[in-house]
């Protein structure tokens, strides 16, 4: 998978959205649909030139994924998996390993978090184990 950086970079580079699946009212290089997306604000939208070897075989929910996972939503979508990633990071060096000696010198393994035999609740489920 790309480096989320370049997925955003890529994201921000291309028009900007809303995308929009348009029904056309008829069949051009045998393809009744196409994807608008705007070329500035307040400027009328622009259809995007499929060459008939690929507007021929694009499938209706092709175009709608392509309008959908617009440049908007791709970035909002890498937002929330960076901030999700942060969060996890977060909880993770909360509940981290920790080697202790008890009361009578024995060495333990417990959660510097929450105390609990590693690894703790938290620690198995972040790592996908319930
Ligand atoms: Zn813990």
């Amino acid at each position: 998978m790309e480096d989320l950086k370049e997925l955003s970079r890529i994201a921000e580079a291309a028009t900007p959205g809303p995308w929009e699946k348009y029904d056309l009212p008829v069949a051009v290089a045998n393809s009744n649909f196409t994807i608008h997306a705007p070329n500035a604000v307040g400027v009328p939208t622009w259809t995007t030139a499929l060459p008939p070897e690929i507007a021929s075989t694009l499938k209706a929910e092709d175009a709608e994924f392509v309008a959908t996972f617009d440049p908007p939503t791709v970035l909002a979508l890498l937002s929330r998996l960076e901030q999700a990633e942060q969060a996890v990071a977060r909880v993770s060096e909360y509940h981290r390993r920790e080697e202790v000696r008890d009361v009578f010198g024995d060495h333990q393994v417990r959660c510097a978090g929450c105390f609990e035999w590693w690894p703790c609740t938290t620690a198995r489920a972040l790592d996908g184990d319930r």
